[in-house]
């Protein structure tokens, strides 16, 4: 294990063969993706593992954090319990991801330099829902939206039967 906490960035030529290991909380680094879409971060903490086997070097690891957004159903902060895993090969340059195949993830350390900060907002953005919402029970516009069944809209009258019985009772002669 290396020290305290997590380094925001890691200079992977700077360290030998075999396995390296992290873990702790990502203390005050900015996560400028996560401003952008408006997302409150919490603590963040991950373990990371980096195993550079004969100078190839692989990174393993997951992270988790608090991640509050709006709800676009009632439009409150709702916050999400969002935690990211993953298992890359950590090449140079986006070019030598060819070799290892569209299956194989990768994290591109351009001269050897590991952004350890933005690969973890990557991977919390990954695991945050498409549209976040509450719970039902939870989300007051998923109560509004939902309601009880009594409350539905064919409950309205139709406004063709109405018309209809107008028509009838000008001609007098309708049964
Ligand atoms: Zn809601």
């Amino acid at each position: 294990m290396h020290g305290n906490g997590l380094p925001h960035r890691v200079d992977i030529a700077r360290l030998g063969e075999g396995e390296h290991s992290w873990a702790g909380a990502l203390a005050g680094c900015p996560l400028p993706r996560m401003d952008a879409l408006d997302a409150r971060v919490g603590d963040v903490s991950a373990t990371l593992t980096l195993t550079i086997d004969r100078g190839r070097p692989r990174l393993q690891g997951n992270c988790s954090a608090v991640v509050t957004l709006v709800c676009e159903r009632c439009l409150a902060p709702v916050a999400l319990d969002t935690a990211g895993a993953f298992d890359l090969v950590v090449v140079d340059r986006i070019e030598e991801a060819d070799g290892y195949g569209a299956d194989q993830p990768v994290v591109v350390a351009p001269k050897g330099q590991l952004d350890i900060a933005a690969l973890i907002e990557d991977e919390l953005i990954l695991a945050l829902p498409v549209i976040p919402t509450h719970d039902d029970a939870d989300c007051d516009g998923g109560q509004r939206q939902f309601g009880p069944a009594g409350e539905a809209a064919p409950a309205r009258d139709n406004p063709f039967q109405a018309l209809e019985s107008l028509k009838r009772d000008d001609s007098g002669e309708v049964h």
